[in-house]
């Protein structure tokens, strides 16, 4: 499930910040419970805001193309 408020979508990615480097790091759903994870629906992943002067890494979730291209 989405770790969003009021979000019940299935979950199709993990979230997971990386502090030292200012980086969110979108990959495929962890199998595992990610202490520092976040698991997000499709809309969510999508839409995915960091703080100011962090960064996004995408890998590829679900066959997803073109995002960011
Ligand atoms: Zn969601």
């Amino acid at each position: 499930m989405c770790s969003r408020v009021a979000c019940s979508r299935d979950a199709v990615a993990t979230l997971t910040y990386d502090y030292g480097d200012q980086m969110a790091v979108l990959g495929p759903l962890a199998v595992t419970n990610e202490p520092n994870g976040y698991d997000l629906c499709a809309i969510h992943a999508e839409r995915l805001s960091v703080p100011q002067g962090w960064q996004i890494l995408r890998y590829s979730v679900l066959g997803e193309r073109g995002l960011g291209a």
